[in-house]
């Protein structure tokens, strides 16, 4: 979609492809075959774009003249294009600080984003910013790893004389934070950070430096999480507009510049409309689906960005009823023979299945497949006493097995030693043979899913096929 739009723009556009396989020569050939035609329908010109060349199998060389790279989020920073352009003096520009950049175009009044990132959460929690947005009335969108592309939303179409949006609430990976230098968000939240993608960030300290871009030069406020003193850390680090607050969540009773819990009803002491009193109640615990602890962390934050631009306590209320989870995060797939199936193929690092393992017990724990790096020492200690037994499988499973025999040495484990599709049709089988009644069957891989699906989407359908499976052999 950059091409596209570099394009539409009119700069001349060379698409640089490490790969030269046949997923990236059918792309390649779609591309051209697009801007050739394009070009075709437009009054040819001195200065005319004529298209869009494609370079395959080469992400090492800087193509002659080049003023500008924008890259995908998943090229890591050390890559030799990037050295290269370096030291050339040639920016470097991620998806994101292209539609920062962007935005206004033609004149056009420009929505401020509300952004949120953090290791876990981001998705659940920008969505449920989005519903509290809408609640209040307010033309907005969840943009980001899901739904419109924050391209899309800052464009709109050619014809629109305005943005479409008036607030957008944006989710940012790290990655995309890394390359976006000038973003400047109205407010933004990191929700917690724990180590995860220290393979491509290089150190924590890089992937914490990279998430704290996120406060640079925040207008109102700054959200960050009180359980968690690392984000905190960015905050006081970060260069802010002046009167910008910082403004923290709690799952306690909250002190001033706070949102917390009291007595299971969310309470707001940081944005009081009524200056007589103290507190604004927002919502119940009970409104939130699903009203797991780290869930209720979600809402509050988004209840927090919601408030510092402005929405009532009423639409804070409407919205999280409002909201869904999306699939395969904390999702219940069947009971079967009085064991639960859970699908939480979401949790791909070790912080998010430590959330979801310490919300059930007894657990048979299905887990395993690109650790991306991480070490499952502290994970398994934590969840030790909670385990029934452990299912593994993929590319990784031996780490995870080995923090096993470590941590948990009295709990039973399967070991597939396999990284195909069908073995998580075994791994559920395997599962419930562990299980007795009234325990938990959990798939929270704490990895990534690459090594054996496409991506955690069909991870977790096949879990769930699986799941629908055992339980028609046992009807
Ligand atoms: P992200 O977009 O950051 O990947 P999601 O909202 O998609 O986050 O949730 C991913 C997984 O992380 C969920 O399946 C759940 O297991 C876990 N999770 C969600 N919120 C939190 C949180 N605040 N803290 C820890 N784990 C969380």
């Amino acid at each position: 979609p950059a091409a596209k739009v570099l394009h539409g723009l009119g700069a001349v556009v060379t698409v640089v492809n490490d790969g030269d396989d046949e997923r990236s020569r059918a792309q390649a050939a779609e591309l051209e075959q697009w801007a050739a035609a394009r070009s075709d329908s437009q009054e040819a010109g001195p200065g005319r774009p004529t298209g869009i060349t494609v370079r395959l199998g080469d992400g090492a060389t800087l193509p002659e003249g080049t003023e500008l790279i924008v890259t995908a989020p998943g090229w890591k920073p050390d890559k030799p294009l990037f050295l290269a352009a370096a030291k050339a003096g040639v920016d470097i520009w991620g998806d994101v600080e292209l539609a920062w950049r962007l935005r206004g175009l033609n004149g056009r009044k420009a929505a401020p984003w509300l952004a949120v990132t953090g290791t876990n959460g981001k998705t659940t929690t920008v969505r449920m910013l989005a519903a509290i947005l809408e609640a209040a009335g307010l033309r907005t969108a969840a943009v980001g790893n899901i739904g419109v592309s924050l391209l899309d939303a800052v464009l709109g179409s050619p014809e629109d004389t305005e943005e479409p949006y008036d607030v957008l609430a944006v989710e940012l990976s790290s990655y995309q934070l890394h390359w976006a230098p000038s973003l400047r968000a109205h407010s933004a939240a990191v929700l917690n950070l724990a180590p995860d993608h220290l393979d491509w960030h290089g150190s924590l300290a890089a992937y914490a430096e990279d998430k704290g871009r996120i406060y640079e030069g925040n207008t109102v406020a700054c959200v960050y999480n009180a359980a968690d003193k690392a984000t905190e850390d960015l905050v006081r680090g970060a260069d802010v507009e002046e009167g910008c607050r910082a403004i923290s969540f709690t799952l306690g009773a909250p002190g001033p510049s706070q949102l917390g819990v009291v007595d299971g009803i969310l309470v707001d002491r940081a944005f009081v409309e009524n200056r007589q009193k103290q507190a604004q109640e927002l919502a119940e615990v009970a409104d939130i689906d699903p009203p797991a602890p780290h869930n209720i962390a979600n809402a509050l934050a988004a209840a927090a960005l919601a408030r510092a631009f402005g929405v009532p306590a009423a639409a804070v209320r409407d919205g999280l009823r409002a909201f869904r989870p999306d699939p395969h995060r904390i999702e219940k797939v069947a009971d079967v023979a009085e064991v639960a199936y859970i699908d939480d193929s979401k949790a791909t690092n070790t912080h998010a299945a430590e959330a979801s393992l310490a919300a059930y017990d007894p657990i048979v724990w299905i887990a395993g497949g690109l650790a991306k790096g991480a070490t499952f020492d502290e994970l398994v200690a934590k969840s030790a006493g909670r385990l029934r037994g452990a299912v593994l499988m993929g590319a990784d499973r031996a780490l995870i097995q080995e923090a096993l025999v470590r941590h948990a040495p009295h709990v039973p484990v399967v070991n597939l030693d396999r990284t195909d599709t069908g073995a998580m049709s075994a791994a559920v089988q395997e599962a419930a043979r562990l299980a007795r009644p009234g325990d938990t069957v959990l798939l929270a891989p704490a990895c990534a899913s690459m090594d054996m699906f496409v991506n955690y989407n069909k991870r977790g359908e096949a879990f769930a096929d699986a799941v629908r499976a055992l339980a028609a052999e046992r009807a």
